[in-house]
């Protein structure tokens, strides 16, 4: 992508404007990381780096986390129910943390995306803010390329995600074959468990299918059984037969069928250890 002229607005409404009045020649940059993989058009970049939507702040029983900020950010803040900072920590190198953004990452989503499938498990809130603001479950926020949802002038402005509770474990797990590449198999987890059985379950894939998507035949196949790692085991097995697993890398179809199968027992059983306290 080439920018041409670069406009540095300081407030949202400011950025939103001249974002509506350029139309399909305006194009917001983050941290501007992704522009490399994007192909060659004259586009005006609108900075939305200073509009005042960096930070975490925990409300309650959730985190609102502002649309710029950094992975890097995302990887330092800890608190006892926050898990991103899993997610940040795997994502490519501290120099592409340090400027990447969340809303970055799930704007315009690329197949090894880091964190869709994470705010996917967690069942995050996504708000996108025009002339209102309108908040979206992730699962309609990823039902198809988020970007779809955007109209000129239109940002996505923060990221709702709950506070994991006791009884509640998280999983997640990205494969790569060098350090610091491109995702090969992507899975996240959420794992709620009551009196000894799976009594909350949502788990999410990425990169070895199409786009980020629940898997909810796994899901279905887990809800109210045994919280052990043969209910697993079958879950993923007979719940994952039909999926459209695509190679990458030099890797058949079929091995990465095998790799996402793994992958996912790998999630699902860190998310179940973790909600069982261990
Ligand atoms: C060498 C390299 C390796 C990388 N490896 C990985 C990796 O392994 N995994 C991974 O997940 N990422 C990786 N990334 C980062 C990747 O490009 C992400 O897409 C990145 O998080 C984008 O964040 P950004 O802030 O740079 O977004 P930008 O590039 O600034 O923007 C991305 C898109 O989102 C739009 N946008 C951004 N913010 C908003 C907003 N608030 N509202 C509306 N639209 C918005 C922009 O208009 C643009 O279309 C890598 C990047 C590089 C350069």
């Amino acid at each position: 992508m080439k920018l041409n002229e670069f406009i540095i607005p300081e407030d949202l409404k400011s950025a939103q404007s001249a974002l509506e009045k350029l139309g399909e020649k305006g194009f917001a940059v983050a941290g501007g990381t992704s522009l490399h993989f994007l192909g060659i058009v004259e586009k005006t970049a609108v900075d939305i780096s200073h509009l005042g939507l960096s930070g975490i702040q925990k409300q309650g029983g959730a985190y609102l986390i502002g649309a710029t900020t950094s992975l890097g950010d995302l990887m330092k803040f800890k608190d006892q129910g926050w898990v991103l900072d899993q997610v940040a920590l795997h994502t490519s190198t501290q120099q592409i943390r340090n400027i990447s953004t969340l809303g970055g990452n799930i704007v315009r989503v690329f197949p090894w995306n880091d964190f869709p499938v994470a705010l996917l498990a967690l069942d995050a809130t996504l708000y996108i803010e025009g002339v209102a603001e309108k908040a979206y479950s992730s699962d309609d926020y990823f039902n198809g390329q988020p970007i779809r949802l955007f109209q000129p002038g239109q940002l996505l402005t923060r990221v709702e995600v709950p506070v994991l509770k006791p009884g509640q474990g998280f999983g997640y797990h990205k494969e790569v074959r060098l350090h610091a590449g491109f995702s090969l198999m992507t899975a996240a987890a959420v794992i709620t468990v009551k009196s000894g059985r799976i009594d909350g379950i949502r788990v999410a894939a990425s990169a070895g299918i199409a786009l980020p998507a629940r898997l909810t035949l796994v899901e279905a196949a887990l809800g109210g059984q045994a919280a052990d790692a043969a209910s697993l085991q079958q879950a993923v097995a007979n719940g994952t037969a039909a999926l459209a697993w695509k190679g990458k890398e030099g890797m058949s179809d079929e091995y990465a069928a095998h790799l996402g199968r793994v992958v996912l027992m790998d999630v699902l059983s860190a998310a179940l250890l973790q909600a069982q306290g261990e």
